[in-house]
């Protein structure tokens, strides 16, 4: 590999590579925005619809829905998004996802808005490895 395209070593304080110090962890919140394009739209989104993403929570602004057949499309990539990637990855550099309906012309753009810090006792039940004197991988 060429020396020169190896990625910046990320800052040792950054909340998101940052060794535990204790069981917090760091998800990126994440905007959804439907976009338009040069072609119309047939499903029920507008452009400029949006919802957000934070740890397992979806939010829609108050009244407004969104259609399911792109929120099913969409919804494999958010966990993927709103956690590190690598910066060459694709995950890390494409945002914009089409609209699952081969006739609309929907693209919907997804932005990481800022970082949320969870505490893994708080979101399982599954002890860390070593945390009740198991070995890594242990059954609870
Ligand atoms: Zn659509």
């Amino acid at each position: 590999m060429d020396p020169a395209s190896v990625p910046p070593a990320p800052a040792p304080d950054s909340p998101l590579v940052a060794p535990p110090r204790d069981d917090a962890f760091t998800l990126y919140d994440l905007r959804v925005e439907v976009v338009a394009t040069d072609r119309p739209m047939v499903c029920n989104h507008r452009a400029g619809l949006w919802f957000t993403l934070s740890g397992e929570n979806l939010a829609f602004p108050p009244g407004e829905t969104f259609p399911l057949y792109p929120l099913a499309a969409l919804l494999p990539l958010l966990p993927a998004k709103q956690r590190p990637t690598h910066p060459h990855d694709w995950m890390t550099t494409d945002a914009e996802i089409a609209c699952p309906d081969p006739y609309c012309g929907g693209r919907f753009r997804i932005t990481r808005t800022g970082t949320t810090t969870f505490r893994h006792g708080e979101v399982t039940r599954v002890p860390l490895p070593g945390a009740d004197g198991d070995a890594p991988g242990g059954t609870p």
